[in-house]
């Protein structure tokens, strides 16, 4: 059944067949997992995205969210937690709210996500969204995701959605259990960013690069004071 039932009329009917249309194309470019096609096929993405982009919602495209943010391309974030691996005992940690769409899916996977967002308008529209849509299993605060949520981890799962310049932040690496998996694009120079697939075992981390993608900047309050 769909989380969120949509208007009725021609509107429903296009984002109906769009959606699946975008379900279909997840699947020709790789995505198998089908607890994650079905959650974003339930996820109404219209609802993440500012009323002057609603037809453009199912299509595979990252979208302005305003304050020189966006939400992901669909196919990014189905292969982010595709390669998540989630069961729904595990926790997640989010870092990069923005519109919530991405912890609205992992919400769907996994028992509890706590995500972080640095710009408070943006939490407060996503948070609103979490609110309407009924779902009672992400907690979310305003803060420097750079820095983790030290009070509740360690997390089974933890997944940035900005990219990081050079390397993880080691906060990050800190609050991943043992275990545990972390998906995270990595800028590896001005032209090349790369999704990375890190695991913690007993002795250390092992290290896997996905594909590569595109995000907007993780920023730490380093950057900030280095800036100004
Ligand atoms: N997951 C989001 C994608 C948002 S874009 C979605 O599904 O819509 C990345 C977000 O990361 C932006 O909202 C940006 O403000 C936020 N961000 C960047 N640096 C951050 C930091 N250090 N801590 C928390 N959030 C950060």
């Amino acid at each position: 059944a769909a989380l969120y039932e949509r208007p009725e009329g021609d509107q429903k009917m296009n984002d109906q067949a769009n959606a699946i249309r975008l379900i279909m194309a997840l699947r020709r470019n790789g995505v198998t997992d089908t607890n994650v096609l079905s959650a974003i096929e339930r996820m109404p993405r219209d609802f993440f995205v500012p009323q002057n982009f609603h037809d453009k919602a199912y299509e595979d495209t990252a979208l302005p969210i305003g304050h020189g943010q966006t939400i992901s391309q669909p196919l990014v974030v189905a292969m982010m937690t595709q390669e998540l691996e989630l069961n729904d005992r595990m926790t997640v940690l989010e870092i990069g709210t923005g519109s919530g769409y991405q912890a609205a899916i992992l919400s769907q996977l996994c028992r509890r996500v706590y995500s972080i967002e640095r710009l408070k308008p943006l939490l407060d529209v996503a948070q609103k969204r979490f609110e309407d849509l009924k779902i009672r299993n992400i907690t979310s605060m305003h803060g420097d995701g750079y820095k983790g949520w030290p009070s509740v981890a360690p997390f089974d799962r933890i997944i940035v959605t900005a990219a990081a310049a050079q390397e993880p932040p080691p906060a990050l690496m800190d609050q991943l259990a043992v275990g545990g998996i972390m998906i995270l694009p990595v800028r590896l120079n001005a032209l090349k960013e790369q999704l990375i697939k890190i695991r913690k075992t007993e002795t250390g981390f092992t290290e896997l690069p996905i594909m590569d993608v595109r995000f907007v900047p993780l920023v730490s309050e380093h950057d900030i004071y280095a800036a100004s």
